[in-house]
């Protein structure tokens, strides 16, 4: 049972809808395959223009990063993601100035207002609205209305990479939303999206910058429903598959309702026999929880249990553990992970077995309780 938070299962529909034969991105067969793609993509952003890139995560973060800011970045850092804004800069010797937390912490709204204010150079604030590495939420919509109250050309470039299909995301403020194929939208790594508001679009056509991440040149291909270079075919096809899936099958706000409800079922759960969850603001992408026994934890429910959850990266390598809320898991899947945990919690000598975590979770979940 893989319930890493990245990569996710990929459903066995999607799967074969990928599996037909390769055809040529030059064909009105792929524009209109490509434009059915487009048209939900936009849907599931809600953004007025979208791009999709063969790249993973990052590369739509680099894209966002140098077509968006030609003065100087404010990156939010509370983990490892967020640190990354700050090394793109670096590499591309532009301009930044980093708000930098524990990973546990999610930015203080004022501290952000403070730095744009004291500096009128900033023209791009880059954050993640969903920090996976702790997996906290930042106060992404509440932040990005007060920067545009002070300044509204500051571009706002969000990392919704393991937010885009978990909740639904207040984009009125928002002029960069990144996500990636392989988190919640269940499909192999390799594809990249990024959706843009009309002033960001007006921004990348004032000055082009780069060659492949050139967003002015994908963005007047993929209007006419083809991209500047080669497609990433067999991943769009994926993508139509499970957007289609997701608004005609299960609706949008149905999953993120459902995924809501999941990630607080595992919260509390946990929380009853005695873990401590890490985040002070926990996301919904996933739950993660803070312990010294983690690495001992994750062996166990994946040799004994079954389960294949994530640890964590860089100083807090073995002092989580974390376990995904994304995609289309079914609520049994997760009522086991719960279940196998206070199993193993038993079996490590920390809490007598007694069957509360599942009882609480299914009380959540099912019940309606709280
Ligand atoms: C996974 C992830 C990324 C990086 O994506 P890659 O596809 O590995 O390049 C970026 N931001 C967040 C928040 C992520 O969870």
């Amino acid at each position: 049972m893989l319930l890493t938070p990245g990569p996710t299962p990929v459903p066995e529909f999607v799967r074969k809808a990928m599996s037909d034969v390769t055809i040529h991105h030059r064909t009105p067969e792929f524009e209109q395959i490509f434009k059915e793609t487009r048209e939900l993509l936009l849907e599931i952003l809600d953004m007025p223009e979208a791009v999709m890139l063969a790249s993973s995560g990052t590369g739509a973060m680099e894209a966002c990063v140098t077509n968006l800011t030609f003065s100087k970045a404010l990156t939010i850092n509370s983990g490892k993601f967020g640190e990354r804004f700050g090394k793109i800069c670096e590499a591309h010797k532009i301009d930044f100035t980093e708000i930098k937390n524990e990973w546990n912490t999610p930015v203080c709204v004022e501290a952000v207002v403070e730095a744009v204010k004291n500096d009128s150079s900033i023209d791009a604030l880059c954050i993640q609205i969903c920090e996976s590495a702790g997996g906290l939420r930042h106060p992404v919509e509440e932040i990005a209305a007060k920067v545009k109250a002070i300044n509204p050309e500051i571009m706002i470039i969000a990392d919704g990479i393991t937010a885009v299909g978990v909740e639904k995301i207040d984009t009125t403020n928002i002029d960069a939303l990144v996500t990636g194929s392989q988190k919640a939208l269940m499909l192999p790594p390799g594809l990249a999206m990024i959706g843009l508001s009309n002033k960001a679009v007006a921004k990348i056509e004032s000055k082009k910058v780069g060659y492949y991440f050139n967003l002015g040149t994908e963005i007047k291909k993929q209007r006419t429903n083809t991209t500047a270079w080669t497609a990433a075919t067999t991943l769009t096809i994926g993508l139509r598959e499970i957007l289609a899936h997701i608004k005609n099958e299960i609706g949008f706000d149905n999953l993120y309702a459902k995924t809501a409800l999941r990630a607080k079922a595992t919260r509390e759960a946990l929380v009853a026999i005695g873990c401590e969850i890490y985040p002070q603001t926990p996301a919904d992408a996933m739950t993660t929880i803070y312990s010294e026994n983690a690495p001992a934890v994750r062996k166990i429910l994946k040799t004994k249990y079954n389960v294949n959850i994530a640890g964590g990266q860089d100083h807090i390598k073995s002092l989580i553990f974390r376990i995904n809320h994304m995609g289309l898991v079914e609520d049994f899947e997760a009522a086991w992970a719960v279940n196998a945990v206070e199993l193993v919690y038993d079996e490590l000598g920390l809490r007598a077995y007694d069957g509360t975590a599942n009882r609480i979770f299914n009380e959540t979940m099912f019940k309606g309780n709280k």
